[in-house]
């Protein structure tokens, strides 16, 4: 096997482990509610859009999502309130 291949295999499996599936960004991102349970914990969020809620610490209803490690291809989503910054809630891309 050439050994530039390989040497490209070696690389994207340990990009793929450490920027992807980093363990300590994944405990922190387990930890973070799903959008069922931060609903289900903080009542007055609820918006009309059952895909939505509000910032817990705010109110404001202007949350944004992004990737957990900024990598378009994460199926980890954090979603971020655009007032506070605090994040709020995770979520799962359909994708995945
Ligand atoms: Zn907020």
């Amino acid at each position: 096997m050439d050994i530039w291949v390989l040497l490209l295999l070696v690389g994207g499996a340990l990009f793929y482990f450490f920027v992807m599936y980093s363990r300590p960004q994944d405990k922190e991102w387990e930890k973070l509610p799903t959008l069922e349970k931060y609903l289900a914990a903080n009542l007055d969020c609820r918006v009309d859009d059952p895909e939505l809620a509000k910032c817990r610490h705010c109110g404001s209803e202007k949350i944004v999502f992004q990737t957990l490690s900024g990598v378009p291809s994460d199926p980890r989503f954090k979603h971020t309130c655009v007032s506070c910054k605090k994040v709020l809630y995770r979520g799962k891309s359909l994708m995945s």
